[in-house]
């Protein structure tokens, strides 16, 4: 069977997916794998518990279209054969989304980073650490 490799991207953050760019065109060298780009945009009950001040909630379908959009263009940067790169955009909470597509693929491992740079408290991000916790794969943290 087709090794498979999951990786998580959040669009919002440049920094993060340059750190795993090597790592992943390393462990796609092995056995030819393929490679699945994934980025998970918020539902709206993420917006509404900014506030209910909020009126103008975010177009959910333009806000998937450019995640598709940035998601592709980062896809890009990673030099990988065409035929063995795919990209998914889905609307979701990160860390479950994330989850069941590791098991749909189902993927033979994770790669993620760890955190966002500026956030220095921790050593694992929330989506991260649940990842870490849950995934019935191997998991590699990229810091
Ligand atoms: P932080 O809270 O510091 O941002 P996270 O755990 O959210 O830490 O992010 C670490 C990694 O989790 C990201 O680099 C990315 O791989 C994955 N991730 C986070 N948010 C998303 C998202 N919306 N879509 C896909 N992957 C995500």
């Amino acid at each position: 069977m087709t090794r498979k490799i999951l990786v998580p991207i959040d669009v919002s953050e440049t920094e993060l997916t340059q750190k795993v760019i090597t790592w992943v065109e390393a462990q796609s060298r092995i056995d030819d794998a393929e490679i699945h780009f994934l980025t998970v945009v918020p539902v709206l009950p993420y917006y509404m518990s900014l506030g209910q001040g909020m009126v103008d909630l975010p177009d959910i379908h333009q806000l998937k279209n450019r995640a598709e959009k940035k998601l592709t263009e980062i896809a890009t940067q990673f030099s990988l054969p065409e035929d063995r790169k795919f990209t998914h955009c889905v609307e979701g909470a990160p860390r479950d989304t994330i989850l069941e597509m590791a098991k749909t693929l189902p993927a033979d491992l994770v790669i993620i980073s760890s955190h966002r740079p500026d956030i220095t408290t921790y050593l694992l991000g929330s989506n991260a650490a649940a990842v870490v916790r849950h995934a019935e794969c191997p998991v590699l943290v990229i810091r």
